[in-house]
């Protein structure tokens, strides 16, 4: 399966990837870039304090907002645009030329619930530039994404890594390092990305990529608000291999005909879904472990490419991990 993998030591060569501005902006890799390739480090463009925003509103903003946090009932909204104001005037057009993905519905949702506001407060019309403020909140709540809460739980948009489409088949994968929203992205697909392919993410989690489409489209929609998958996987109506059959009832005493027939299976996964996985390393773990003695060489390939795809999918998270499959290895070796 898995093509020799880029090396990723050290911080990114500088241009690996580029914006696309001619119609919505999309991120494209400026050259071919590896399985495993270390494609982009960044920190948030733009960061919306979450611990305190009353008291962030308070100290940074214009003194109308607090007030009208409250009649909005709505400290979030404010907090967000509280942030966009305190940006340079550079950086407020970068994240206003981030633009919205096309279908997004949350421009005029913003805009409609705005002009009700006015119509029951119109005192407060000129308060601020409603159209600014409409804007800036759509892209943040479209493009943006939340800290996990042990790394402060800010609200954050990156301004290359958030234009990142989604894909049922996605080619890259972000990690955050670190309490500030140091983020890294990474080469997901087997094949690498080649020049000027799109760069595309998962926007859901890992189990729900596994599903057949019907129950695909259901889960991406519950969570992302309604959002319609238009990627080239759910365009075809895929077939689905089946990863559980490989991993089902998988013991360290199967006859070599049965361990055969499940690295037959997990191939043909590879083949449908040709980018790292967590679940596939862990199924390729367990594999490894079985084929030790009637396959060893079967068994080292499986135990070297779970430790790629571990360290690429779950990066800091999958140390101890990578740390188990390294054991195994030299137990192999020896
Ligand atoms: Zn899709």
């Amino acid at each position: 399966m898995a093509p020799v993998r880029a090396s990723c030591n050290g911080p990114p060569e500088k241009g690996l990837l580029r914006v696309d501005l001619t119609s919505v902006p999309t991120l494209r890799a400026s050259t071919a870039l590896g399985f495993g390739a270390l494609a982009l480090r960044e920190e948030p463009l733009l960061r919306v304090p979450q611990d305190n925003l009353k008291g962030f509103l308070s100290s940074s903003a214009p003194e109308i907002f607090a007030e009208l946090a409250v009649r909005l009932g709505d400290e979030q909204r404010l907090g967000v645009f509280a942030a966009f104001l305190l940006l340079s005037e550079g950086k407020q057009q970068v994240l206003l030329g981030m633009g919205l993905p096309p279908g997004s519905q949350v421009l005029e949702a913003n805009e409609k619930a705005i002009a009700a506001f006015l119509r029951d407060f119109p005192t407060y019309s000129g308060a601020l530039d409603w159209q600014l403020f409409a804007r800036v909140v759509a892209i943040v709540s479209e493009r943006g994404t939340r800290l996990p809460s042990e790394q402060g739980g800010c609200h954050v948009v990156y301004e290359h890594s958030d234009l990142a489409s989604h894909s049922c088949c996605p080619n890259a994968v972000v990690e955050t390092l670190s309490d500030d929203g140091l983020r890294e992205l990474r080469v997901l697909s087997y094949e690498g990305i080649a020049e000027n392919e799109e760069v595309t993410v998962s926007y859901v989690p890992e189990e729900l990529l596994l599903q057949p489409l019907p129950d695909r489209s259901r889960g991406i929609s519950e969570l992302r608000q309604g959002y319609l998958c238009r990627c080239p996987r759910c365009k075809l109506s895929d077939e689905m291999p089946n990863l559980t059959e490989v991993s089902k009832d998988l013991k360290l005493d199967l006859a070599l005909e049965d361990l055969q027939q499940r690295l037959h299976k997990l191939k043909q996964v590879d083949v449908a879904l040709p980018f790292a996985m967590a679940s596939k390393a862990r199924v390729r773990f367990r594999l490894a472990q079985a084929c030790e003695r009637p396959l060893p060489s079967e068994a080292k390939k499986l135990y070297e490419d779970a430790f790629d795809e571990t360290d690429i999918v779950l990066g800091q998270k999958g140390l101890r991990n990578v740390s188990n499959i390294k054991r195994r290895l030299e137990q192999l070796d020896t």
